[in-house]
């Protein structure tokens, strides 16, 4: 949880601003929620229970819960049943732009995953499905007229719903190497996924393989896929790794998955219809296997049912986990030694593997989220009742969709996206002040042409920080260019001689000298460009 101070919350304002002014012309209106709400809401839609830790709950002096608002579809939904009565009254988008806390398990990285951090958050309402994909792109459309006005360098992408559910989705990454994301897209094409999103096609060729007879080998201590691998000199694209996990109903699940693949938890608890998976434990995996942690196989696994990556189905002959201390199968075949439940899609998707949409191979880049729309159905309206009548007279669910953007979290992607070695580089639409003045001695001349430059351009609108500190000029440029406003105006003794300022611009380097009269122009111009 952090203090803004003054030069940073000027950037989030500046933030502020964008949003709000694409918000309203997007259609949606800016309302402001309480940020504490009452437990017997978030009870309705079972996400009390639901959302777990994250959920940072209080009760007041009468020993009621509630919680603090890490999101707003229980109470938006809440106002939406007793206000609305008609279809004549919708379409409807709400925004508001408030302090969301959640107790993050990794706050890291400053304003980028804080506990409290401020968050624009909006939430559509349409009569059907029709009007609701046309208010979901209506956000998507501001979204990108949004991050392109912070100056953002961003990717819309395929993403999962997550805790807050719903159909379809879309996040707006910010491409840097320090992002949290991978996401993965076509080169010259339209398709981009987060990777926990983007689809795996089954593959297109089957081994054709005789099948062998199946061998049990020893392996004494090699626990790993790697180990393995080297001891019986295989690829590793030639074991399947039995992965067991643990349901949120303590179901006991084995899951295959080709030993170069990496499980995906988001498709499997998909396919299971469930959201806590976790890996089992040493002792269940003791008790299910008959053997420590590294020699689980699918081959006599008892009471425990089987799925298998999409990938395991194309392959014969292959090597897995023995269940029991020190030993491996070899020559392993599904359905002769073994029967699959399931056969599907449960595996994270990596660069080369073909697009969905295009077959052409994929590329990966690093992002960072900062917003995310979701188009959620009735899940809120249904659980919630929240519904209107139709031109028939008839109680019909409200069609939501809601809509997030990280506004501090956007502040510090753009830091990420725009720096060098010495500090900051802020876009103009979002820096704390456009001109940073410095003059650079304490001579009178010196200080009456800043008073008058700082009065000029503060008249027409252009914001200048001046720093009036008495300090070297090295220690002003130094501070200069790690506050990163993007325009130095410096002023000194040796210029005005010849009546020249100069004006560096903090990307590039640039230095332009100007006659004072000029500078007005000059940075109007600059900035109008922007
Ligand atoms: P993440 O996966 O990064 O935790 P999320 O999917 O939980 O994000 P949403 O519920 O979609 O996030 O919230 C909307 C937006 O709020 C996100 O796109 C992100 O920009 C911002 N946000 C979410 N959590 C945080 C946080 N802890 N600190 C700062 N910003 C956040
Ligand atoms: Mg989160």
């Amino acid at each position: 949880i952090y203090t803004y101070l003054p030069l940073g919350l000027r950037v989030i304002k500046k933030i502020e601003n964008i949003i709000r002014e694409e918000m309203n012309r997007a259609g949606a209106q800016e309302l402001l929620m309480p940020i504490l709400s009452p437990a017997e809401l978030w009870k309705e839609t079972g996400r009390w229970d639901f959302y777990g830790k994250e959920l940072l709950r209080c009760q007041d002096r009468h020993d009621r819960n509630f919680c603090f608002g890490p999101t707003h579809e229980e109470v938006i939904t809440d106002l939406f049943r007793r206000e609305i009565r008609s279809y004549r009254q919708l379409p409807l988008n709400f925004y508001q732009i408030q302090t969301k806390f959640r107790d993050e398990i990794r706050p890291r990285f400053g304003l980028m995953r804080g506990r409290e951090f401020i968050m624009k958050d909006a939430y559509s309402f349409d009569r059907d499905e029709e009007s609701a994909r046309a208010s979901y792109q209506k956000m998507y459309d501001a979204y990108q007229r949004i991050f392109i006005r912070c100056g953002l360098n961003f990717r819309p992408v395929e993403a999962d719903n997550g805790l807050i559910g719903g159909s379809m989705s879309h996040e707006f990454m910010v491409l840097a190497d320090t992002g949290e994301e991978t996401i993965l897209y076509e080169e010259q094409g339209t398709y981009a996924a987060n990777v926990e999103q983007a689809e795996v096609l089954p593959p297109t060729e089957s081994s054709t393989e005789h099948l062998l007879p199946l061998e049990k080998i020893d392996t004494p201590g090699m626990k790993t896929i790697k180990d393995v691998c080297k001891f019986l000199q295989v690829e590793s694209h030639q074991l399947v790794k039995t992965l067991l996990y643990q349901t949120s109903v303590k179901e006991i699940i084995a899951v295959l998955i080709r030993g170069d693949h990496e499980a995906n938890e988001i498709k499997i608890n998909r396919l299971l219809n469930t959201t806590a998976l976790t890996l089992a434990d040493t002792e269940t995996v003791a008790r299910v296997t008959s053997a420590p942690v590294g020699f689980a196989g699918p081959v006599g696994l008892k009471e425990v049912r089987i799925l298998a990556d999409q990938a395991v189905q194309a392959m014969n002959n292959f090597v897995v986990g023995g269940n029991a201390k020190g030993t491996h199968l070899q020559n392993v075949n599904w359905d002769r030694d073994f029967k699959v439940e399931t056969f599907a899609d449960l595996r994270q998707a990596q660069a080369g593997d073909p697009s969905p949409l295009t077959k052409k191979p994929l590329s990966a880049a690093r992002g960072i989220e900062v917003g995310h729309v979701f188009l959620l159905g009735t899940k809120y309206s249904e659980a919630m009742e929240a519904t209107f009548l139709d031109e028939q007279g008839k109680e019909t669910l409200a069609i939501m969709g809601c809509y997030g953007i990280g506004v501090g979290r956007t502040a510090a992607a753009s830091i990420e996206q725009n720096h060098d070695a010495k500090g900051m580089i802020w876009p103009p639409s979002i820096a704390p002040f456009h001109v940073h003045l410095l003059p650079v001695t304490t001579s009178e001349k010196v200080l009456d042409t800043s008073k008058k430059l700082y009065q000029a351009l503060t008249e027409a609108g252009i914001e200048v920080l001046w720093d009036d500190r008495e300090e070297r000029a090295g220690v002003k440029f130094n501070d200069a260019d790690l506050i990163g406003i993007p325009y130095h105006l410096t002023i000194g003794d040796k210029g005005l001689k010849n009546s020249i300022v100069e004006i560096k611009h903090r990307r590039t380097g640039e230095v332009v000298k100007i006659k004072p009269g000029q500078i007005l122009r000059y940075l109007e111009e600059q900035l109008s460009s922007q």
